[in-house]
């Protein structure tokens, strides 16, 4: 135990190939492919070796089918946080009406509970999907932390890449309107806050380079890596040092096609990254995680829930996330 190092927490959002060919709009989707039985033994034998035992948020329509069980209980059986990351994996969760919100996390935590025998307590919306009425349901549900928010000024960008790399049609890509966040995004708040008081639900940012909210999660330190692995490696060090400088403890997300390269035939090939082969990827994920956890103690999402006192600042509503408010609100959090 590293307890002289400050608290740093790590997830993985583990989409399976069947929500990207789904949100990317493509045939297929329908009969559930799943990667997990190549890329879960994979990812335990890596955070093994470190000794990391971290967050998975999983997707409950996984959790649904038999072929994957084994799989997810090996997650659990290894010490590893089970988080909700809903039933459908739809990143347009957020255009649903209460009660299809409330059944979408209540399915997926009945799921995972029966297979992987965790409780969840942390969610993270698909998308980085998250509204009122998804706080409501966790509030509820009696939920610890929610993680689904996203502070980055990239997020249109980003959806524009996506767009231009897919068939999707003019409804689709309406439904997807939101995906991956907007420019008020970059304004919300980077440390951890509390909704509604100090009893209200926690809410754990996922971490973006404070001051400039550029992205650090993994797949865009691999994406920088192709341009020149020095460059990545020294802008995620420069990033936990803009962290430290500014009192952010970071929550740190990995992805599925982090660990699965072009020779592991997963297709997928719309996505950055997906022309470099696993080994190579796995070499530098694992450079960036031994230089994360030099300086940080790194836990699951649950462990740096706990950590947390009771006095961070609170916020009152999801919505009204307009720069000039979001501003104002950024100075009194100070990072
Ligand atoms: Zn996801």
């Amino acid at each position: 135990m590293n307890s002289h190092k400050p608290t740093a927490s790590l997830s993985l959002d583990l989409d399976n190939q069947w929500s990207y060919l789904k949100t990317h709009g493509d045939r297929g989707w329908e009969s559930f492919p799943s990667y997990l039985d190549i890329l879960v033994p994979r990812v335990l034998d890596f955070f093994a070796k470190r000794s990391l035992r971290i967050t998975f948020f999983v997707v409950g329509q996984d959790a649904a089918l038999e072929k994957n069980h084994d799989a997810l209980r090996a997650l659990a059986s290894n010490g590893h946080e089970i988080g909700n990351h809903s039933f459908s994996h739809e990143p347009w969760l957020h255009l649903y009406d209460a009660q299809k919100v409330e059944e979408e996390i209540r399915l997926s935590e009945e799921h995972l509970a029966r297979v992987t025998g965790q409780r969840t307590i942390g969610f993270r919306g698909p998308g980085f999907s998250f509204t009122d009425a998804t706080r409501q349901v966790l509030e509820h549900r009696g939920y610890l932390y929610d993680a689904s928010t996203f502070p980055t000024y990239l997020g249109p960008l980003a959806r524009i890449y996506y767009f231009l790399h897919s068939n999707l049609s003019s409804q689709d890509r309406k439904q997807r309107g939101a995906l991956f966040g907007s420019l008020s995004d970059g304004f919300r708040p980077l440390k951890p806050y509390r909704w509604n008081g100090k009893d209200g639900l926690l809410e754990i940012p996922v971490t973006t380079m404070p001051i400039l909210r550029l992205p650090i999660h993994l797949s865009y330190i691999l994406y920088l890596s192709e341009l020149s692995v020095s460059l990545a490696t020294s802008y995620f060090r420069m990033s936990l040092q803009l962290c430290s400088i500014t009192g952010v403890s970071p929550s740190l997300l990995l992805h599925p096609l982090d660990f699965l390269g072009c020779d592991d035939k997963v297709g997928l090939n719309f996505f950055p990254g997906m022309n470099l082969a696993a080994s190579r990827k796995v070499q530098l994920v694992g450079r960036v995680l031994d230089i994360y956890s030099s300086q940080f103690n790194v836990v699951c999402m649950k462990e740096h829930a706990l950590s947390i006192p009771k006095s961070v600042p609170t916020l009152n509503s999801a919505k009204s996330f307009s720069p000039r408010a979001a501003r104002n609100r950024e100075m009194s959090f100070n990072d």
